[in-house]
């Protein structure tokens, strides 16, 4: 069957990184930049591996000059999602990439993001800190973040290259934003093993993790989790397009929600690893037999996991029963 139509949450969507081709490709146009070179001929992204994957990325988000571009991706974004019948999502945005660290810029870009609108879809912001940018930049993002919670900005986290530095360099950031009220994810177990998916976990006290698959090598760490009900953003699609597993059916989002861990399902960066969440589900399906049940399962999940208010949560709720 097709999932289109079914209702979804979706907690680990990285903005820029799911900026429609067809958007950034009309941003460029407007400015007058040639960005033909980081698109196929049928629209998408094109590159050959993940070195060139990283530089396609910045090319296309060198038409992000300021607010007003935000504000149209946030739009574009919206749009795509609610196509793909999600009622919720959380994206990460970081002030590094939104006014440099710089607190009234950064201001500035959040209110021109939650200008963009779409019926029957809630967008929230979790704030990231880029790891390989070092401890210094992830406290000015740490104040960003704390200086802004409110309706909208509902977390904080890390994203950037899971191998640089240790967690504990980042302690004082997620102090500040969780003093602030802020609830704490970040990414681990995507690159790094199960034993930097406990230190992350220890260390920082995040109440979700960002991929976190490589717990599946521990045994004892997938018992802790399940027993902490830890949550994990899950994104099997991103996963094996970077080889972190050769197929699906190696992936073990199966094997952690059968050992009692909280798991559940997201894209990422979807237009540049070739997925939607539609496809998501559909080779959830055809990989491990997941119906209708199990992901209504995976969105309660997901829904209860959500850094938003419960008076959204019951709103939420509500439109995930309907069919
Ligand atoms: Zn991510």
């Amino acid at each position: 069957m097709s999932w289109k139509q079914t209702p979804k949450v979706e907690l680990h969507l990285h903005l820029e990184g799911a900026a429609p081709p067809s958007f950034i490709r009309g941003l460029a146009s407007e400015k007058g930049m040639d960005l033909s070179a980081i698109f196929k001929e049928d629209g998408g992204y094109a590159y050959r591996d993940f070195d060139h994957f990283l530089s396609v990325y910045e090319a296309a988000c060198s038409v992000l000059t300021g607010p007003e571009e935000f504000q149209r991706l946030t739009q574009a974004v919206l749009e795509e999602l609610a196509d793909h019948g999600v009622v919720y999502a959380e994206t990460f945005v970081s002030p590094d990439f939104c006014g440099g660290g710089d607190l009234e810029a950064w201001k500035d870009y959040l209110a021109a993001m939650q200008e963009a609108h779409v019926d029957g879809i809630t967008l929230k912001g979790v704030i990231t800190c880029i790891r390989h940018f070092g401890p210094e930049k992830a406290k000015a993002a740490a104040v960003c973040a704390a200086e802004t919670y409110g309706d909208f900005v509902r977390g904080f986290g890390i994203a950037g290259a899971e191998l640089m530095g240790k967690p504990s360099d980042f302690m004082w950031s997620f102090d500040c934003a969780r003093e602030a009220g802020l609830h704490l994810t970040a990414h681990a177990g995507e690159w790094g093993d199960a034993a930097s998916v406990r230190d992350c976990w220890e260390t920082l006290g995040i109440e979700r993790i960002g991929h976190g698959v490589r717990a599946a090598e521990d045994p004892k760490l997938v018992e802790d989790l399940a027993e902490a009900g830890v949550t994990l953003e899950c994104c099997p699609g991103s996963n094996v397009f970077l080889g972190v597993y050769p197929t699906l059916s190696k992936h073990p989002i199966q094997k952690l929600r059968e050992a009692g861990v909280m798991v559940t399902v997201s894209t990422d960066d979807p237009p540049f690893f070739d997925t939607t969440m539609t496809k998501e589900y559909e080779d959830l399906e055809r990989t491990f037999g997941w119906g209708e049940e199990d992901f209504a399962e995976i969105n309660a999940t997901a829904l209860s996991a959500a850094f938003c208010d419960d008076e959204t949560r019951a709103e939420v709720a509500k439109r995930l029963e309907k069919k």
